[in-house]
């Protein structure tokens, strides 16, 4: 069926753009998602098309759950090069793929979807990565390697930063969920190098910590403030908060008023878009000022 996409395509802002259809040689590229107005990847992707000149589109997509195989099997013939994928289709994605990779196998959900030239479907998870270029873009003199990491939430986004945390050499991470059961869950992927920590002494695994990192949604407006006692943070350790509504979290306005080196979530929105963009259009595009601007405003 055609219908779903159809759909998606007449109520997004591609509508009034009818000569794409034609053009086959025109890249498409889009997020699909339910609910979609929210994302802000088309004004990312846009302003990247735009900056670099690019003859591309990128379109928002409401695909509902009961759609998502047919719009798989439909948008690579319409002209789409490839997706990405947001809620509530990240996990659901993995069965639908013909192609799922390492990373995105190990996190058990996909953000970017590549329609491959002989018509396989290729899954990626490209949100550790993201998480991973905004540390280091954010705080370059930090290394991973030199202590522990202490993880505060359990769900899709933590498993992004365990992996990533590990990929990169940390040698000790631990972890502390409201939910403990959660957090046990997350065990198998921490292999000997994690260590569980009761949510009510999470203030506890600060102490030490070089790498501090909230994965949970606590400090987004709107939802409860972090209760984690910092006492034990150290201004050696580098703090960074998943959340970037807003961009300084109560946690980050505390770390720095201790002294610590601090990174905001928006800046792994925006490096995980990076691959994607690159392998659909053939350029790899930089995450500077402007494209922070741009997706604020
Ligand atoms: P998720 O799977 O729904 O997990 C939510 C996490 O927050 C869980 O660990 C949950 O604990 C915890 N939590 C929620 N309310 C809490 C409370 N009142 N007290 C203590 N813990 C609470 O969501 P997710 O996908 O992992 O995303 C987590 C956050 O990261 C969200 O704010 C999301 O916007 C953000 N994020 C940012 C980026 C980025 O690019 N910057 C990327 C992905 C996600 P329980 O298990 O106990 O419920």
């Amino acid at each position: 069926s055609w219908s779903a996409v159809a759909r998606a395509l007449v109520s997004s802002d591609f509508a009034g753009h009818p000569s794409v259809m034609s053009e086959a040689k025109i890249p498409l590229a889009g997020v699909i998602g339910a609910p979609i107005a929210h994302s802000k990847s088309p004004k990312l992707h846009q302003h990247w098309l735009r900056r670099y000149g690019i003859k591309g589109h990128y379109i928002p997509m409401h695909i509902a759950s009961g759609d998502l195989e047919d719009a798989i099997a439909t948008l690579p013939k319409l002209g789409f090069v490839g997706v990405n994928v947001t809620i509530p289709h990240k996990e659901h994605i993995l069965s639908i793929a013909d192609l799922v990779s390492d990373r995105a196998a190990v996190m058990g959900s996909a953000n970017t979807l590549i329609f491959r030239a002989d018509g396989k479907v290729h899954a990626d998870n490209t949100d550790g990565y993201g998480f991973m270029q905004n540390l280091r873009q954010g705080a370059p003199d930090w290394d991973p390697k030199a202590g522990p990491a202490a993880v505060m939430g359990a769900g899709g986004a933590a498993r992004a930063v365990i992996s990533s945390l590990i990929d990169a050499g940390c040698s000790e991470i631990r972890l502390s969920n409201r939910t403990k059961s959660r957090a046990e869950g997350r065990r198998q992927e921490l292999g000997t190098k994690g260590e569980v920590v009761d949510w009510v002494q999470a203030g506890n695994m600060l102490d030490g910590a070089i790498t501090v990192v909230n994965a949970s949604s606590l400090g987004m407006t709107g939802a409860s403030e972090m209760r984690v006692p910092l006492d034990a943070l150290h201004r050696s350790a580098v703090v960074t908060d998943l959340v970037y509504t807003p961009l300084e979290t109560p946690l980050l306005a505390h770390a720095k008023s201790i002294g610590c080196q601090t990174v905001d979530g928006l800046g792994m929105l925006l490096h995980q878009a990076v691959p994607g963009f690159e392998r659909w259009f053939g350029l790899r595009p930089d995450v500077d000022d402007d494209l922070r601007e741009v997706v604020l405003r």
